[in-house]
């Protein structure tokens, strides 16, 4: 495994791959199986697979955990390696954003809910850099977790809309065994808020239960799943919010393709999960 720090030399190895194949996925470190459960993926349809490691400072806001955001660039070039990572990509700030940035993508569609309306500009953010590194790394194919799954419905639209060379593929949560999912930010939890954490997968498990039962009436379903979160966990709820998938609609009746997304604040770590549903209920896992 190749470890590269520069878009110059990111850039050469690209143009010296020729005809082979080129599977990318984009981190933000602190790399964990969710992580790597993509580059799996990516190393089975490509001849070679980029990961990048970029914390990117333009997606987080102001009083967001930009600088506790968890890194360990030793453990993660062990794990890339492990997982057949063949080159990863590690940019510097100054080499990514040697300057202000003077342009940035604005992100329009489908971004006035969820994550969207909680962290304003934070679509824009990512929609910028992974225009970057798109460009940097020119991959056939790209690989992105459903565990964000407003970001999966963004970075779609990015593609498809700026025409970008590229396919994407969601794949799914992957999970620790009590159901919480893999996140860097986990770490942060403490004993207590650990243990509650189950409860966000917990409750949208029984989000579905009650989609298959026949509930087709969205506000229900949220009733009970923020009455769960507030009743087993300490956590401030930011949103629990139930909307059509990919368009995040607003829907007054589930007979389309859902999404049931939650975001809960603990002390030090804000958590996200989803479930995604047909109308029947029937779990969707991949994209
Ligand atoms: P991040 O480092 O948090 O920016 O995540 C990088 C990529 O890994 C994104 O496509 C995430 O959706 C994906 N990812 C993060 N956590 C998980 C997980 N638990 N299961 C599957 N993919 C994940």
């Amino acid at each position: 495994m190749k470890i590269i720090r520069t878009i110059n030399e990111m850039k050469q190895i690209v143009n010296e791959a020729n005809n082979k194949t080129i599977g990318f996925v984009p981190t933000m470190g602190f790399l964990h199986e969710g992580h790597l459960s993509l580059v799996k993926e990516a190393k089975k349809e490509n001849d070679f697979v980029v990961t990048s490691i970029f914390v990117n400072p333009l997606q987080f806001g102001p009083n967001e955990d930009f600088d506790e955001y968890p890194r360990d660039e030793e453990q993660d070039a062990n794990h890339a390696k492990q997982a057949g990572v063949d080159v990863l990509f590690i940019p510097a700030m100054e080499e990514m954003y040697p300057k202000k940035m003077g342009i940035k993508i604005i992100v329009e569609e489908g971004t006035d809910v969820l994550c969207g309306r909680s962290r304003p500009g934070h679509f824009d953010g990512v929609g910028t850099v992974l225009t970057k590194l798109f460009h940097i790394v020119q991959p056939n194919n790209t690989y992105f977790g459903l565990k964000d799954a407003q970001q999966y419905a963004v970075v779609h639209h990015l593609i498809e809309q700026l025409n970008f060379p590229v396919k994407i593929n969601g794949l799914p949560t992957v999970r620790e065994q009590d159901g919480l999912a893999k996140s860097s930010r986990n770490v942060y939890l403490s004993d207590i808020e650990r243990q509650e954490a189950i409860f966000l997968y917990e409750s949208l498990q029984y989000a579905q239960k009650r989609v298959v039962d026949g509930i087709e009436n969205p506000d229900i379903i949220i009733k009970e799943v923020t009455n769960m979160l507030q009743e087993k966990t300490s956590g401030k709820i930011d949103y629990v919010e139930l909307l059509s998938y990919p368009a995040l609609q607003q829907i007054s009746t589930i007979t389309e393709p859902i999404i049931i997304a939650i975001a809960v604040q603990f002390t030090q770590a804000r958590l996200i999960d989803n479930i995604l549903l047909q109308p029947n209920g029937t779990k969707i896992d991949r994209l």
